[in-house]
């Protein structure tokens, strides 16, 4: 990295060095989004603390610790590979991908699990369907039928149809990179000591991966035929189709969330400034965050810790 280092200062092609850095800050921007929220954060800064130690080692003349550090350093590169294999498949096809296309698609999949999701709720069949975002589900997930097929609403409702001659309706569908990755898999139970304790594993899985991950899930029960939104940790229940439809579309624009921020944030620098002592008379609305959002679905929102699930 010293070496690195010097040779930009040094002079040289100062353009090249620029472009140079723009695309390696490009490259870990990409990889740091991707790891965000994931298992891989710790091991990725691991890591990095070695390297640290490999570069100090070698300025300090700590002869020994070099040597060890040197012949893993050699290895390194076999072993990022491996641990990072997922997050870097994910970042070369997010680095091909266009934005428009993406879009397009996008609003494709949601409107077919919106439509599966009434169909089922309407017929009383229970049903988890996860939407991998940018953490990858993997790792998080056990046994599953890969399936990679189109998303339409006949495959997941048929996957959902509850006989014991399919295998696959006990456990969650993953929707991953806009194809059905997986069905029949089993997603890791809520952790929330707060959740309710009516709540039923099918209820717990589906808030439990949102938990861990990034992911967005959308449940449906069979005792009640309601639809449920999970994301963060959080359950939006009792949803209508409408509100199901624009909570995922205000989840998955992360423009309209950067808009509305924008937004939010104008309407606090234009609020008149309260003298010491004033009241507001109307509370001032809550600051719209990735995480919390539903884009006003109307329909309640708790941390699991509800009685009505
Ligand atoms: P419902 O309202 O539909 O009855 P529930 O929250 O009460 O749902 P259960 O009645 O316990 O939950 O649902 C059991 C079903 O949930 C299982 O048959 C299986 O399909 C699904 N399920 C249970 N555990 C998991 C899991 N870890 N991952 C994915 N799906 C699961
Ligand atoms: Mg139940």
């Amino acid at each position: 990295m010293f070496d690195f280092l010097s040779n930009i200062s040094g002079g040289g092609n100062l353009f090249v060095a620029v472009i140079d850095l723009i695309i390696v800050f490009y490259f870990f921007y990409i990889m740091l989004l991707l790891i965000r929220g994931t298992r891989t954060v710790p091991m990725a800064l691991g890591l990095f603390l070695i390297y640290i130690l490999y570069l100090l080692s070698r300025q300090l003349g700590l002869a020994t610790t070099y040597v060890l550090l040197d012949q893993f350093m050699e290895v390194a590169v076999i072993f990022l590979l491996i641990i990072f294999q997922d997050d870097i498949r994910r970042a070369l096809v997010r680095m091909g991908r266009f934005a428009w296309f993406t879009k397009a698609q996008e609003s494709q999949v949601v409107e077919e699990v919106v439509r599966t999701a009434a169909s089922l709720a309407a017929k009383r069949i229970g049903a988890i369907i996860v939407f991998e975002r940018e953490a990858s589900l993997t790792e998080f997930m056990e046994n599953g039928t890969t399936l990679d097929a189109a998303v339409t609403k006949e495959l997941l409702y048929a996957v959902f149809i509850p006989r014991m001659e399919n295998p696959l309706h006990d456990g969650a569908v993953v929707i991953k990179n806009y194809r059905v990755g997986q069905a029949a898999a089993l997603l890791p139970l809520s952790t929330n000591p707060r959740v309710d304790k009516s709540m039923g594993t099918r209820h717990r899985a589906a808030l439990g991966i949102t938990e861990e991950t990034d992911a967005v899930s959308v449940v449906v029960s069979e005792e009640r035929g309601t639809i449920s939104l999970c994301f963060g940790g959080l359950m939006s229940k009792n949803l209508d189709v409408g509100s199901l439809r624009k909570a995922l579309h205000g989840l998955f624009s992360k423009e309209r969330i950067r808009e509305r921020q924008k937004a939010a944030e104008e309407r606090k620098t234009k609020a008149p400034k309260l003298k010491l002592g004033d009241r507001p008379s109307t509370p001032s609305p809550p600051l719209p965050s990735e995480e919390t959002q539903t884009e006003d679905t109307g329909a309640t929102k708790e941390r699991g810790d509800d009685s009505n699930n």
